[in-house]
């Protein structure tokens, strides 16, 4: 099966598997796993804050960054189509009490101007507006990578009212390396910000959750209180050190791959992809003028051994990552069209 349904489908290298093995371990929850201090202390640094935290998933690190930053009553401001928004259980709302303030935006990404015209002004009947929230990339964006001149643009309205600026940074390191910028660039005037190691970075589980000294003291106390503190968490953090020092550049093959599905999709009748050029490793594709629904093609790519996710009735979602290669590319397009054009043929029939 080539599975192009999310770069979660990544599964550890046998270089990573060694790592792992060979971990130094200690016990997590009294900050003695060496491997795990290493690995924050590392994060820490590419991300230019004091500190940083392990946690078990990417969702944790965005729910405890609420929890830290936020009372009940407090406001987000949010991409509509950002993770958190629809795919987090309403964590936010359901144990912080916080609500999300949304701006529609197809690519994810929205201006300073936007961010400004939904920062409430300081009345008691209104929420008091606490953080601007921003996806880097932007997932249901299409893979999107926000420029930083943006990003400080915002901080700065941002600033002027009190707000923090929070990183959702599952795929950060996807920026950097189509940007060539380092993770600072885009950190700077952020308040956290985390990457997930279980992405494209091709780790089994966890992500690093960074910011000031005194933020991640605070996510101590609530990754406790969720049940996230761990023990010989070394095993996980040693896989996350190894990805640091063998999985970021390669991250540009996975651009490549992408493109390069992108380029072979819309060679295809009937079929678009979504967006102004894909900027990283992620790939929506319009299927609308195929005469077929995203699930039924869906379905007879499985018969292939294809996985491409569905995102809604006519849309489809492909991600590359670590497990997938150039010649995969190329059977995926020979998938898609054969699928395509024997639909086509068949209709023809019905119509005869
Ligand atoms: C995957 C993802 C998350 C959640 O990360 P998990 O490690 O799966 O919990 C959050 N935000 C974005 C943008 C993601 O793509």
């Amino acid at each position: 099966m080539i599975d192009l349904v999310s770069d979660t489908a990544t599964k550890p290298t046998e270089g990573m598997r060694a790592a792992i093995a060979a971990a130094e371990v200690g016990d997590e929850q009294r900050g003695e796993d060496p491997s795990v201090n290493a690995l924050c202390g590392r994060v820490a640094d590419m991300l230019g804050f004091e500190a940083a935290i392990l946690l078990p998933s990417g969702i944790m690190s965005n729910l405890v960054s609420v929890l830290v930053h936020c009372r009940p009553g407090d406001e987000i401001i949010a991409a509509a189509n950002a993770h958190i928004v629809g795919s987090e259980g309403a964590g936010a709302s359901a144990l912080g009490g916080v609500q999300i303030r949304t701006i529609e935006t197809p690519d994810g990404r929205f201006t300073a101007e936007a961010v400004r015209q939904r920062i409430r002004p300081a009345k008691a009947r209104s929420p008091r507006t606490r953080v601007v929230w921003i996806e880097q990339t932007s997932n249901a964006g299409g893979g999107t990578v926000w420029r930083n001149e943006t990003l400080d643009e915002i901080a700065d309205v941002a600033r002027e009212s009190q707000c923090v600026m929070h990183m959702d940074g599952a795929r950060l390191l996807n920026a950097c390396v189509a940007s060539n910028l380092k993770p600072d660039a885009y950190t700077r005037k952020f308040d956290s910000a985390w990457l997930d190691l279980s992405k494209g970075l091709g780790c089994p589980v966890g992500s690093v959750l960074a910011g000031s000294r005194s933020f991640i003291d605070e996510a101590w106390v609530w990754k406790h209180r969720l049940g996230g503190a761990m023990r010989q968490a070394g095993i996980i953090a040693a896989a996350g050190l190894y990805a640091l020092d063998h999985h970021v550049q390669r991250l540009a093959d996975d651009h490549v791959n992408a493109r390069s599905l992108a380029a072979g999709l819309s060679q295809i009748e009937g079929v678009t992809i979504i967006g102004e050029g894909v900027e990283t490793n992620l790939v929506f594709i319009d299927v609308s003028r195929t005469s077929r629904t995203a699930a039924e093609i869906s379905e007879a790519l499985i018969a292939r051994e294809v996985r491409i996710g569905v995102a809604d009735k006519y849309r489809m979602r492909a991600v590359t990552h670590l497990g997938i290669g150039r010649t995969d590319v190329q059977a995926v397009v020979e998938a898609f069209r054969s699928v395509i054009t024997a639909g086509s043929t068949q209709k023809e029939k019905t119509h005869a």
